[in-house]
């Protein structure tokens, strides 16, 4: 009897490749570190999103900035 030998493929939620799920791969199910940086940023910037607005934002932080 083979234990678990065959790793099973799943893919990337960031960039769509094809990853190992595997013991040796502690960034599953993302292909890498720089992956899952990625999508939990991403998470971040749309919870941010939601309650401002950012052009407005932008806008009022340039009329502040005497430079
Ligand atoms: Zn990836």
């Amino acid at each position: 009897m083979e234990p678990d030998t065959t790793p099973r493929i799943v893919m990337c939620p960031t960039c769509k490749e094809r990853v190992k799920w595997s013991a040796k791969n502690p960034h599953r199910p993302f292909c890498s570190d720089r992956c899952r940086l990625i999508d939990l940023g991403s998470w971040a910037d749309e919870s941010n999103r939601i309650p401002g607005n950012p052009s407005d934002d932008d806008l009022l932080s340039g009329e502040l900035d005497p430079s």
